[in-house]
């Protein structure tokens, strides 16, 4: 008996839900927790139409430790799949740590007051959860996640060294909306206006926010500009990989998008401090968070594909090697599976897939663990089952 508990009935945790629901051998008992309870009733009921699964719902402001510690006493999970905010980590960790639960999440610790994310925050529970015989998975979304069982897959299988790594992340879909963002707008707005940072000869370079792009070619897409940002993998990936000399992120943004995110930084809606509006205190991209579309909603008018994969340079055999693995997930199809669009859907089968790896024994250890220091091999094969088959282009160009 495996009973798992999710928290966060957003874009991610809907497509959670309904991958868990369809692998109900291995999560026998499922609960869905989030601040807004009718969200998850909604998720539940559908569930229930679709698969003839129960979801158990339930209601928790996850920023408070005392009411997650609640919430696990009363359901009492082996796993939480941590699909809220990131803001929450801590949190839900430290509830963790309190009640003897695993933990899994996409998308590393940010405190709210700065927009700012390292590993370091969460790093720091390790010792603690190896004492109490816990598991913490870390960042077990796409990116990151699946480019980090990529990297492994890639170590493992292909090469003696790697020395560069390139993460390349296209979204060539179209949602009809002048702006919209793919997953939380605070969250993605945040990440997309810091300055970028890459990792080359065992130092952090800094850049200006988008300020180095080029266009990169995609498989069945085609050349998309693509922007140098700072993404969390890179962190892990340097220190549990430390033969790579170069590590960048890229992502590809239209000029519309770039256009609206200028105005809207301009303008003074990115802000992440307070401002008093009418005697009352808000945080303008808060505000802006509550008139934009929600990214949940986009699903049924989107079109075209992600496409998202490493780019590895190294050596084999004393011999030079390129590889580069990807997925390409049509935003059609994982609407038609979930109701989500392809960011959302791509983030919650990896999330599903880690857990189902911790519970069938797969991927086990006592402490705080990035997804790459685990096996590659059966979660590669289980997430390609499960709606992201992945290609491999062996000594093609990789532009990079
Ligand atoms: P959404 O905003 O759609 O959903 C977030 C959910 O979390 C909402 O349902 C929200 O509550 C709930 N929530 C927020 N704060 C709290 C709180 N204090 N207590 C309880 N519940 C809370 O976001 P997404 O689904 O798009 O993203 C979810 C996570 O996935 C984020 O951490 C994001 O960074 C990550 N992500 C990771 C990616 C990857 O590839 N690794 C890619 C995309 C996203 P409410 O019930 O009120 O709606």
């Amino acid at each position: 008996m495996s009973k798992v508990l999710i928290i966060g009935a957003g874009g991610v945790g809907t497509v959670v839900v309904h991958k868990v629901a369809q692998n109900a051998d291995v999560f026998t008992e499922i609960v869905l927790a989030s601040r807004t309870r009718s969200k998850c009733d909604a998720i539940a009921a559908e569930i229930q139409k679709r698969y003839g699964v129960r979801i158990t719902t339930d209601q928790v402001d996850a920023d408070q430790v005392s009411e997650l510690v609640a919430l696990f006493r009363r359901h009492q999970p082996k796993l939480v799949i941590n699909v809220a905010l990131p803001y929450q980590d801590l949190a839900i960790m430290d509830a963790c740590l309190q009640t003897g639960v695993n933990y899994l999440d996409t998308a590393n610790y940010e405190p709210k007051d700065e927009a700012h994310f390292e590993y370091s925050w969460q790093w720091a529970y390790h010792d603690r959860f190896k004492e109490a015989g816990l598991t913490a998975i870390l960042g077990c979304g796409f990116d990151p996640g699946q480019t980090g069982v990529y990297t492994a897959y890639a170590a493992k299988h292909y090469f003696d060294e790697m020395h560069y790594l390139d993460i390349v992340d296209c979204n060539a879909g179209d949602h009809h909306h002048a702006f919209a963002t793919n997953f939380n707008p605070e969250i993605n707005i945040r990440e997309i206006t810091q300055n970028g940072r890459y990792y080359q000869d065992g130092k952090w370079v800094t850049t200006g926010p988008l300020e180095i792009h080029q266009p990169l070619n995609y498989p069945e897409i085609g050349p998309k500009e693509s922007y140098l940002l700072y993404h969390e993998e890179l962190e892990s990936l340097v220190k549990n990989y430390p033969t790579i000399k170069r590590a960048r992120f890229w992502m590809t943004f239209g000029q519309e998008y770039l256009t609206h995110l200028r105005v809207i930084q301009n303008i003074g809606m990115a802000r992440i401090d307070e401002v008093e509006y009418n005697g009352v205190k808000i945080v303008p991209l808060q505000f802006l968070k509550a008139v934009l579309p929600n990214p949940g909603d986009l699903g049924e008018n989107y079109t075209g594909y992600t496409s998202i994969g490493c780019r590895i340079r190294g050596v084999r055999n004393g011999q030079p090697k390129t590889l580069y693995v990807y997925n390409n997930c049509s935003h059609q199809a994982a609407y038609e599976e979930t109701g989500m669009q392809g960011v959302s859907y791509t983030t919650g089968v990896p999330a599903m897939t880690g857990a189902y790896m911790f519970l069938t024994g797969k991927w086990k250890g006592a402490g705080v663990f990035n997804v790459e220091e685990f096996d590659p091999d059966p979660f590669m094969e289980k997430v390609a089952a499960s709606g992201l088959l992945w290609h491999v282009i062996e000594d093609g160009d990789l532009e990079l």
